[in-house]
């Protein structure tokens, strides 16, 4: 049997040191071996013309089905701009507890704000979308820790404040689930 590993499907043109640096992020966070494989899916079907958006919903269950079977967790990888029916955007979905998570780039970057660019920002908030959201699927709730990254964040300000940590409690929590093999 292959080594469980969080694997990322990467749905969208990223650069080499972007996913380096996430993948380093996300093994350190979590503790197992991260690989990176590259998407076939054909995400036109969640655009949504009305919205100009894609169906964040839509695209985590067809994630499900290409998941690889030696994966903990998978997480999607993607640039388009995500919606779910309640609400305006997101970063990024994950089902608590379950198999796979979506993230995107797409509202990470200063651009979208009339900012500069800055990569090394944008790599860390993609990081910490990632490294949240799995943290949905490994069964942790939001946290109300200022700087834990289990806390809730709507705006990219948000992001910049937390820190790229599980906060002590959900790292404990985090063990727990994972000696539980959730
Ligand atoms: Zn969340
Ligand atoms: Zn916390």
């Amino acid at each position: 049997m292959e080594k469980p590993k969080i694997i990322l499907i990467s749905c969208g043109l990223f650069e080499n040191d972007l996913t380096g640096r996430i993948e380093e992020d996300i093994s350190h966070e979590f503790h197992y071996p991260v690989h990176l494989e590259e998407c076939n899916l054909d995400l036109s079907r969640f655009y949504n013309p009305g919205r100009r958006q894609y169906n964040a919903n839509g695209i985590l269950k067809v994630l499900l089905d290409v998941a690889p079977r030696e994966a903990v967790k998978t997480m999607g990888l993607l640039r388009v701009d995500l919606y779910i029916p309640i609400l305006t955007y997101i970063f990024g979905q994950a089902a608590l507890n379950g198999n796979s998570g979506i993230a995107s780039l797409y509202r990470l970057r200063n651009e979208l704000y009339g900012i500069q660019p800055d990569n090394a920002l944008l790599i860390d908030r993609f990081s910490k979308v990632i490294i949240h959201e799995l943290g949905h699927s490994f069964g942790l709730i939001h946290c109300t820790y200022p700087v834990c990254i289990m806390r809730s964040s709507t705006y990219v300000e948000d992001l910049d404040q937390k820190e790229k940590h599980f906060c002590y409690n959900c790292q404990a929590e985090l063990n727990r689930k994972k000696q539980l093999g959730l």
